[in-house]
C-alpha cells in the first residue's frame, strides 16, 4: 500500500508520500524523499522516494525474474489481469481528475480524456492475446517447413513524461506487457503519482503478479543514477521512451553504445493547412482544440496555422473570439480550460518566443501576458520567418501559436514540411480528394483530414517520424515489443 498523510494544506489537496514498487511491494517507506508541488500555486501535494541505482537494479532484477511466467500466461489470465484494471481506473476517475489537476495542471476536460483513453486502451490490449502468434511459412527446400513466431523481448524500461501524464504512463506499461513482456518505469519527476505510481496502485489491486511492473522514482537532477542501470543490464532489451528530443539524443547515444532496441515517442511541430475550400467554423474549433489543449503541452498540439489569404481575415477574428472565451485559472475549476503551465522555465520560454517574435515584427493578435504560471492563449500573425516560434526547428511547448496567410498551397505544403520534426499535421478542405493527395506527401507519423493534430484514439497508432521518433501505439506496438523467432524444420 501507499503511504497516505493528509496535510493541512490550505485548500483540501491531500499530500501522498509514495514508495517506490519493486516485486511486488511498496518499498522504501521511510527514506530520503524530495518533493512534487502544485504547479499552479507551489503548494506541496505529495512526496516520493528519492531512488537511484539501488532501486533500478532491484527493479530490473524483479522484472527480469518475472518475465517467463508472465510471457507464458494464458491469454484469458492476461485479458482478465487488463479488464478490470480497466474497471479500476474508472471507478477511480474523481480522485484521477483531481491528482493530473494538482500535479500537472490538467483541465478536468483534458484529464477525463485521458481517463476515457486508457481504459479503452487497457481494455482493446485485454484481447491482443489471442491474436495469431506467427505465421507459416513456404521454403524453397523440398521437405523443410518455416514457422515464424512472435516472442516478447524480455524486460522493458519505460521512462514517462510529465504531460498527458496519466494515459502515456499507460501506453508505456500496459503495450509492452500486453505482449509478453515485464517493465520497469522510471516516471517523470514532475508528476511521479500520475505518470506512474498510481498505475502501479491499479496493476496491483488488479491482481497483476509481482515483478510485472515496477516503477522506481527519483529526485531532480538523478534521472541518470537510474536510467544508467536499465542501459548496462542485459536482462533489458527495450527502452520505450516518452519526451523531449533533447533527452532521447542523450538516451539515444547509451542506447548505441549498448546497442540496446529503442522506442521513441518525441515532440512535434504539427502544422495545420486551411485550404481555400474548407469550413471556417469547423477549421476555428480545430485548431482551438488542436493548439490549445492542455495549454499546448501535448506533442501533437498544433504550433502553426497556413490559412489561405481568402480565408485569413474571418479565421483569425472567429480564433481569436472563441479562444477568448476559455476559462483560465485552476483546473480543479469544472469550467477552467486553461491551467497552469508546468514551472517557471515554461513560461519563460513562451514569453521569451513571444517577445522574440514581437521584436521581429509580428502582430500579436490575442494574449501574451502571463499571470503567474497561467498563460493565456496566444496567437501571433503576420510573423517573420526567422522568430524562432516560426521556424519549427525547435519545439514550442505550450499555448503559443503562429499564423500565416497563404496564396499558393503548394508553397505553403512546402513551407509546412521545412521542419526536423514529423509527428502529426492537419489540412482542412471540403474536397476529400484534394486533401488525400496533398495528404499522402506528408512527411509525418500522423495526419488529418477535417480534424484537429490532437485527434487521438485508443486503437490508432500514434507516433513519429524524423526527429518525432519511431514506434507506435495500439496493436502496432507489436513491432516495437516483440521480435520475430523463425524456425525451420527440414527432413531427416
Ligand atoms: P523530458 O525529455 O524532459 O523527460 C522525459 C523523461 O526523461 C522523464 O522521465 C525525465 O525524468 C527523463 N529524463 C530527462 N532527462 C534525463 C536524463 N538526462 N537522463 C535520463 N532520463 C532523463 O520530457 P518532458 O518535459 O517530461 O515531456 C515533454 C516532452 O515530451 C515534449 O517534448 C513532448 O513533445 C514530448 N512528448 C511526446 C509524446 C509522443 O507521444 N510523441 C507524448 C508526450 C510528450
Amino acid at each position: 500500500m501507499t503511504i497516505s498523510l493528509e496535510t493541512a494544506a490550505s485548500t483540501n489537496a491531500s499530500s501522498v508520500v509514495s514508495s517506490h514498487f519493486i516485486n511486488g511491494e511498496w518499498t522504501d517507506a521511510g527514506g530520503p524523499t524530495f518533493p512534487v508541488h502544485n504547479p499552479l500555486n507551489g503548494e506541496l501535494v505529495g512526496e516520493a522516494a528519492a531512488g537511484g541505482s539501488a532501486e533500478a537494479r532491484a527493479a530490473v532484477e524483479a522484472a527480469a525474474a518475472a518475465f517467463p511466467a508472465w510471457a507464458n500466461l494464458a491469454p484469458g489470465a492476461r485479458q482478465l489481469l487488463f479488464l478490470k484494471a480497466a474497471d479500476i481506473v474508472e471507478r477511480r476517475t474523481e480522485e484521477l481528475v483531481e491528482l493530473m489537476a494538482v500535479e500537472g495542471g490538467a483541465s478536468r476536460a483534458f484529464s477525463s480524456f485521458q481517463i476515457r483513453l486508457s481504459a479503452a486502451m487497457l481494455r482493446q490490449a485485454a484481447g491482443w492475446g489471442y491474436l495469431p502468434a506467427g505465421d507459416v511459412l513456404r521454403s524453397d527446400v523440398p521437405g523443410r517447413t518455416a514457422t515464424v513466431t512472435r516472442k516478447p523481448l524480455g524486460v522493458v524500461a519505460g521512462f514517462t513524461p510529465w504531460n498527458g501524464a496519466f494515459y502515456l504512463a499507460w501506453r508505456t506499461f500496459l503495450l509492452p506487457m500486453a505482449f509478453g513482456n515485464t517493465t520497469v518505469i522510471k516516471p517523470s519527476e514532475l508528476a511521479p503519482r500520475s505518470a506512474g505510481l498510481v498505475h502501479a496502485e491499479i496493476l496491483e489491486e488488479a491482481g497483476f503478479p509481482a515483478g510485472t511492473f515496477n516503477v522506481v522514482t527519483h529526485a531532480p537532477g538523478e534521472a541518470p543514477a537510474i536510467s544508467d542501470v536499465f542501459f548496462e543490464s542485459p536482462a533489458v532489451r527495450c527502452i520505450n521512451f516518452t519526451g523531449s528530443d533533447r533527452t532521447a539524443r542523450i538516451l539515444g547515444a547509451q542506447a548505441g553504445r549498448a546497442l540496446k532496441r529503442m522506442v521513441l515517442e518525441l515532440g512535434g511541430f504539427n502544422p495545420v493547412l486551411i485550404l481555400d475550400d474548407a469550413d471556417v467554423e469547423e477549421s476555428i474549433r480545430a485548431v482551438t482544440f488542436g493548439a490549445f489543449l492542455h495549454q499546448g503541452q501535448v506533442c501533437m498540439n498544433s504550433r502553426k496555422v497556413y490559412v489561405h489569404s481568402s480565408l485569413h481575415d474571418e479565421f483569425v477574428a472567429g480564433l481569436k473570439a472563441r479562444v477568448e472565451t476559455l476559462k483560465i485559472g485552476d483546473p480543479r475549476d469544472p469550467a477552467v480550460i486553461i491551467g497552469p503551465l508546468i514551472n517557471d522555465g515554461a513560461v519563460e520560454q513562451i514569453a521569451a518566443r513571444v517577445q522574440d517574435a514581437l521584436d521581429r515584427g509580428a502582430a500579436l493578435v490575442t494574449g501574451g501576458t502571463a499571470d503567474g504560471r497561467l498563460y493565456p492563449p496566444t496567437i501571433l500573425s503576420h510573423v517573420p520567418a526567422d522568430a524562432i516560434c516560426s521556424t519549427g526547428a525547435d519545439e514550442t511547448f505550450g499555448p503559443l501559436l503562429v499564423i500565416e496567410a497563404f496564396d499558393d498551397a503548394e508553397e505553403a505544403f512546402r513551407a509546412s514540411q521545412n521542419t526536423p520534426f514529423g509527428l502529426s499535421a492537419s489540412i482542412m478542405t471540403r474536397n476529400r480528394a484534394r486533401g488525400l493527395d496533398l495528404a499522402a506527401r506528408f512527411d509525418t507519423g500522423i495526419i488529418h483530414i477535417n480534424a484537429p493534430t490532437m485527434a487521438s484514439e485508443a486503437s490508432l497508432p500514434v507516433g513519429g517520424v524524423k526527429d518525432s521518433g519511431w514506434g507506435r501505439s495500439g496493436y502496432y506496438a507489436i513491432e516495437d515489443f516483440t521480435e520475430v523467432r523463425l524456425t525451420t524444420v527440414s527432413r531427416e
